[in-house]
């Protein structure tokens, strides 16, 4: 847990958040400004800064925060019609929250390149 960090607060139930799935390595919650009909943030419980951060020891982590998007968005419905999955990295990215997290968004057809 780093102190400053606002998905490890979300994470250990500090602040508060609408939680959709966890578990003991996850957390899924909405996102506070929701860029599609479903915007939720996958993260891991375990404070990771950015994708630059992960060890190979995290493979399996990282596959468990796809898993838990991929089993949201089919009980929300979006298996067939899609869906986007996305980690961004530092500033070029477009991180801000610095504690790795993964995008789910549905529910609208989303534009490809992104801006
Ligand atoms: P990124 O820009 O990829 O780092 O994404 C950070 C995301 O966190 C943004 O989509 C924000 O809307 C979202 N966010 C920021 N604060 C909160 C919060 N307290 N609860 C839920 N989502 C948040
Ligand atoms: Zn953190």
């Amino acid at each position: 847990m780093s102190n400053d960090c606002l998905f490890c607060k979300i994470a250990a139930g500090e602040i508060p958040a609408k939680v959709v799935r966890e578990d003991e390595f996850a957390l899924a919650f909405e996102d506070i400004v929701p860029q599609a009909p479903l915007h939720v943030l996958v993260v891991p419980r375990r404070h990771i800064a950015t994708l630059n951060d992960l060890g190979d020891a995290d493979e399996a982590l990282v596959g468990h925060l796809v898993a838990m998007a991929r089993d949201i968005a089919r009980a929300k419905g979006y298996e067939e019609s899609g869906y986007r999955t996305v980690f961004n990295c530092n500033a070029d990215g477009g991180q801000t929250v610095f504690h790795i997290h993964l995008h789910l968004l549905a529910g609208r057809s989303l534009a490809w390149p992104p801006g």
